[in-house]
């Protein structure tokens, strides 16, 4: 029996290993010991001879990954695709402007050296993890190799495979002989088993998780793992082993990407079908949620930090456990090492959680902020508030938290002048914060809008007219892709949310400015003297403000530090009724150090260290 190859192409991060051939490689490893598993990070490979800085930009917009694979795939769209490149990395507003078509003959003389180095008739199957932005990529290695050893099967996974797009690949690419649809672990060995069982031959009879042209299963016979903790420890050695060669120059240190989870809780909770946040298609390929326990998180974590001697750790889970949480981080800072840890937040996640994630050395979270109206936030069934999402920002703002980052989603379908409003209102409150990105809405495959177009709005469903410029129409009419394409209400959209574009690159700038002095410390924060406090506004071009708060004024300040309600606050400070307290509350909220919603109020000043 000869091995199998697993290989991730551009465009991923290039500084850290893929966690889906990590853990593939693990898996099959250790239910079939004799078969030999290469894992090829050739995005690795890619970036390193490209120049890290330029790969990295490009990596950041699939508008840009994808047409530069496309144009070897297609030469005969070059120039098309040059054009549609070209105002696609202008938006960017480099001082560099290199051509698509010199980058294009770059990346296929050097990805031609990575396929030709390869012995690749040692292979029996090639796997192909196919994640955002890789299609292409994936498609050109995909027929580079074929070509070059015609009898190679090739199989696909990922999330860019999961149900009508998988096997609309499946029917397009006659190079491409299976696809995994959801998990990759069991379909995958059942797959290499087969292989073997019948010497070399491919499989005939169905395999649950895999579609051929010989056999089909539905996406309702995905096959999964029930206990994520049975599974093995992820293998990163070849990312490594492949860095290591690297000249000294071209080394960095990597980080490394850990999952606790698989799928998201919040999907069971709201929206028809169970389908969470309704923009949200993160979850094609997962059936539900699981999690592995806290023994074996940090076993995991303690076994990867001690070989590949890395303290930088990237969870990659969609959304972490609901339950456990502060447990769990306390154990992590237990660990005691000095951790570098990033991982994606739900924008409810308490200040106690957030304070032992600190502790434990979490330094940037990316938080579901999403949008800053809570009508809209319902549209989007996040199920939170614009309240919370202020709440958790400026937590983040406190020293020891994660620094937060978030997106505002603009241009949703059904968002109309009063969220827009909302959100303005709202956005005079945020300027003590880390700002936020604006996001034009896209419709993803598979998302609440996608499957439900008319409760928003929406109409013609097709692949993202983008796609066009890269693929020959004869080809794209039998691809069902990642980014959808819609009609309904795009000009309204996007000339309601101009001012919110407006005020966010506003708040970038001042938030920037007040930050431009290295440890300026927060915009808005405070001291307390016990019995009194003092709080402190800072602005530009003009002197701080200080505001002075005594006895009961202080008490009241720092009990809403979490949000309240009138109710819980007249039933904390009984002796003064909301004829007293109303008008404090209301005054506090005119300087802005305080923001309410409804009948519930937040302090909005962090401690000053
Ligand atoms: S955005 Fe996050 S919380 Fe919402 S459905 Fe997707 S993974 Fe779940």
């Amino acid at each position: 029996m000869k091995k199998i190859a697993l290989i991730s192409t551009p465009w991923p991060l290039f500084n850290r290993p893929s966690i889906q051939l990590g853990a593939l490689k693990a898996f099959v490893k250790e239910k079939l010991p004799h078969i030999q598993v290469d894992s090829h990070h050739v995005y690795l490979s890619i970036a390193a001879a490209l120049g890290y800085d330029l790969y990295a930009k490009i990596s950041e917009s699939t508008w840009l990954a994808e047409p530069l694979y496309a144009t070897l795939l297609y030469p005969d769209r070059a120039d098309t695709i040059e054009r549609f490149w070209q105002k696609r990395y202008r938006r960017l507003g480099l001082v560099e402007k290199p051509s698509c078509q010199e980058l294009c003959s770059k990346i296929k003389k050097l990805s031609s050296r990575v396929i030709d180095k390869e012995k690749w008739e040692n292979y029996f199957l090639v796997g192909f993890s196919i994640c955002f932005g890789q299609l292409t990529s994936s498609l050109w290695f995909i027929k580079e190799i074929r070509q070059r050893i015609a009898g190679i099967k090739i199989v696909v996974g990922g999330p860019a495979c999961a149900g009508d797009m998988g096997k609309s690949l499946l029917r397009s690419f006659p190079e491409i002989d299976f696809v995994i649809q959801g998990e990759g672990e069991l379909p995958l060995v059942h797959l290499v088993k087969s292989f073997e069982d019948s010497q070399g031959h491919a499989p005939e009879a169905a395999i649950r998780g895999l579609i051929s042209r010989h056999f089909h299963t539905g996406p309702e016979t995905v096959s999964q793992v029930p206990n994520l903790d049975e599974l093995p420890i992820p293998e990163y050695d070849d990312y490594f082993k492949h860095l290591k060669s690297f000249a000294p120059e071209n080394t960095f240190l990597p980080k490394i990407p850990m999952e606790i989870s698989r799928g998201c809780w919040w999907r069971k909770k709201v929206g028809p079908k169970g389908r969470g946040c309704a923009f949200c298609n993160l979850n094609l390929q997962w059936h539900g949620y699981r999690a592995k326990s806290h023994n074996r998180a940090i076993k995991e974590l303690e076994e990867l930090i001690k070989k590949y001697q890395i303290l930088s750790i990237s969870f990659m889970d969609n959304l972490l456990p609901a339950k456990g949480l502060e447990q769990l981080f306390n154990r992590i800072q237990g660990v005691g090492k000095d951790l570098h840890l990033f991982s994606e937040l739900r924008a409810t996640t308490p200040s106690g959680i957030l304070a032992a994630m600190g502790g434990a050395g979490m330094c940037e979270v990316q938080v579901g902020i999403e949008s800053l109206s809570s009508m809209l936030l319902r549209k989007l069934n996040k199920g939170t508030t614009a309240i919370d999402n202020m709440e958790i920002m400026k937590n983040c703002e406190a020293p020891g938290c994660p620094n937060l980052t978030g997106n505002l989603i603009l241009g949703f379908p059904s968002s109309d002048e009063q969220d827009v409003a909302e959100t303005l209102a709202c956005l005079e409150f945020t300027f003590p914060f880390r700002p936020l990105k604006g996001i034009p809405f896209w419709l993803g495959y598979g998302s609440g809008v996608f499957e439900m177009p008319d409760a928003y709005g929406i109409k013609r469903l097709r692949n993202h007219p983008y796609y066009a410029h890269f693929f020959p129409p004869e080809v794209l009419r039998g691809l069902r892709l990642m980014v959808q394409g819609y009609q309904g209400g795009i000009r309204y959209q996007n000339r309601i949310w101009k001012p919110v574009k407006e005020k966010l690159k506003e708040w970038r700038n001042t938030y920037m400015e007040l930050h431009r002095v290295p440890g300026a410390g927060p915009i808005l924060s405070y001291q307390d003297g016990r019995d009194f406090m003092i709080i402190r506004q800072r602005h530009i071009d003009d002197y701080d403000m200080t505001h002075r708060l005594h006895g009961t004024s202080r008490r009241i300040y720092l009990f809403c530090q979490t949000q309240r309600s009138m109710p819980q606050i007249l039933s904390r400070f009984p002796g003064f009724g909301e004829e007293k307290v109303g008008p404090f509350l209301n005054m506090m909220v005119d300087k802005h150090l305080m923001f309410n919603e409804g009948e519930k109020y937040l302090s909005l000043a962090v401690p000053a260290r």
